[in-house]
């Protein structure tokens, strides 16, 4: 049995850690052929907590020749369904018998509290696999309607080489969301996870070789955006690009497959989700209690965070009080510390960016309910208030843009043609919320709002089985659910002609 998290001295296990942030190739870590480094800088303290490979061109073909053979000789490509599975299941096992060590370098890696890494992202990522592990076998092909001479299989093949490129605010289950399907189907994976947060990526390719999975199936370049990344997006036999990330960099990844051979690209891009609160809800504190936990849940750092909280004007103080009495609790602490619930962000950019946000919504005239301060200072990390801005207008910047921090803004609406228009008024589409006791109204606004998750009466609910992506510049694809593996497969007929 494990211990409790409060139980766990988590700052001495911490000292007690050694990294390695050499590339995972065809099977084991190996020095990065150009030798570059870069040091891995820890958001909570500021301090280097080591140093890790920064991947180049080089590496980045070494691992797609290294997936691709493995893919071509069939090692993993042409086991049985259920073999897969029986290997992905041992995998997830495998990522929770190590959930302390994996949640330790999450926390360490990218500053969210241990509490969360250990209990949401490890479980989270572990189930992931197991989910796709558990689907795989139990997917039928079809069989075409077609006439009485001629027998059309329509079945689902893996696709190669799939290079996964991944965000630092869920490492680990971003990760696992381009895996577990992935890999289930019988691809080969070439993951570059983001600079700001390499290190569970690495070690989660140590535990699936540990599981079973043959050499070379899942490889780990870490390394630099326009460097590593780049060179996977842009490489001439990877087969579909798995990217998860802001919509700037998404553009580039759809210009890089025209650049080079057209692979498949699936974007999962940023967001600016409207949370739309009606005066007919009958409890209001819930409704503002669930916007508060959404949004600062992660210190803000999430593709979905409610960040445009739409309000109508008959109930706006009142909602706004209520807003104001929960930020307290959401107040940023030492990540380590397994009471904390919001932890730092993940680097002194962003934390320059976050603030710059701020200084932003305060000159274009909103008012500051809660925080807007940097916070911790002393401690060298990178710490922010939970930050709550009243009287914010549609055209405001931060009314508009992806802050990707603990911001929340408050826009007022007079009717409900005006909440849908205002939440509708954005480049993206990822998701968006209804709170209202009036099931017309609740079904009328789901079905006008454009986003590819509408929540009705509550924000919190998730599960492997539904499908998570955006309209509109929110990306395209979907990552979970089964719907995920028609990322990662093509469908091929085959026609058999059948005499009398
Ligand atoms: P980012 O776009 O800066 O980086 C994402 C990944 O792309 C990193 O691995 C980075 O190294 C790589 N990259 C950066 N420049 C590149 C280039 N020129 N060529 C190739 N690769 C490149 O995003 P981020 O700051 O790491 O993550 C935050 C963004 O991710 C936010 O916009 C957030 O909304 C989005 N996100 C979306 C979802 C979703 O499911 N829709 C989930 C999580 C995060």
């Amino acid at each position: 049995m494990s211990a409790s998290p409060t139980a766990i001295d988590w700052h001495a296990r911490a000292r007690a850690l050694t990294i390695d942030g050499r590339p995972f190739i065809g099977g084991r870590r190996v020095d990065s052929v150009e030798g570059q480094s870069f040091d891995c800088i820890s958001p909570i303290d500021g301090r280097v907590i080591g140093s890790v490979a920064r991947g180049q061109a080089t590496d980045i073909d070494a691992a797609v020749r290294s997936a691709r053979a493995a893919f071509e000789d069939g090692r993993w490509s042409q086991r049985a369904p259920a073999a897969r599975k029986r290997v992905l299941l041992n995998f997830a096992e495998k990522i929770l018998a190590a959930k302390e060590e994996l949640a330790l370098l999450e926390t360490l890696d990218m500053g969210k509290p241990i509490q969360y890494s250990l209990g949401v992202d490890v479980a989270s990522t572990a189930r992931c696999i197991a989910w796709y592990a558990e689907a795989v076998d139990k997917i039928y092909d079809e069989i075409a309607p077609t006439g009485p001479n001629a027998l059309a299989l329509i079945q689902r093949e893996p696709m190669g080489v799939i290079g996964a490129i991944v965000p630092w605010n869920y490492p680990m289950i971003m990760s696992a969301w381009k895996l577990g399907p992935a890999l289930a189907a019988g691809n080969s994976v070439v993951l570059k996870p983001s600079e700001k947060s390499p290190l569970t990526a690495l070690r989660l390719a140590e535990l699936a070789l540990e599981a079973g999975l043959p050499e070379g199936v899942f490889n780990v370049v870490p390394g630099f955006g326009h460097e590593a990344g780049e060179a996977l997006a842009l490489h001439m036999d990877v087969d579909a690009i798995g990217f998860t990330g802001s919509t700037r960099v998404g553009r580039k990844m759809l210009d890089y497959a025209g650049r080079s051979n057209l692979k498949r690209v699936y974007n999962e891009l940023g967001g600016k989700s409207a949370f739309l609160v009606f005066p007919d809800f009958d409890d209001l504190k819930r409704a503002a209690a669930t916007v508060a936990g959404s949004m600062f849940f992660n210190q803000g750092e999430s593709c979905n965070a409610p960040s445009r909280v739409l309000v109508h004007e008959s109930i706006a103080d009142e909602f706004v009080a209520l807003l104001a009495a929960e930020a307290p609790q959401y107040q940023a602490g030492d990540p380590l510390n397994a009471k904390t619930v919001m932890g730092a962000l993940v680097d002194e950019g962003q934390l320059r960016t976050v603030m710059g946000y701020i200084d932003s919504g305060r000159n274009e005239g909103a008012r500051v309910v809660a925080g807007a301060e940097q916070a911790r200072i002393d401690t060298g990390g990178y710490f922010v208030q939970p930050t709550i801005f009243d009287g914010v207008t549609p055209e405001m910047k931060i009314a508009r843009e992806e802050i990707f921090g603990p911001v929340m803004s408050v826009l007022r609406f007079k009717d409900e043609a005006e909440a849908v228009s205002i939440a509708n008024n954005s480049p993206y589409g990822l998701q968006a919320s209804v709170w209202s006791s009036h099931i017309d109204r609740a079904h009328r606004v789901a079905r006008a709002l454009r986003a590819g998750t509408v929540h009705v009466n509550q924000y919190d609910e998730d599960d492997m089985t539904v499908p998570f992506g955006g309209y509109k510049q929110s990306g395209n694809g979907r990552d979970k659910s089964l719907h995920a593996f028609d990322k990662y497969t093509e469908l091929k007929t085959t026609w058999l002609r059948i005499n009398k």
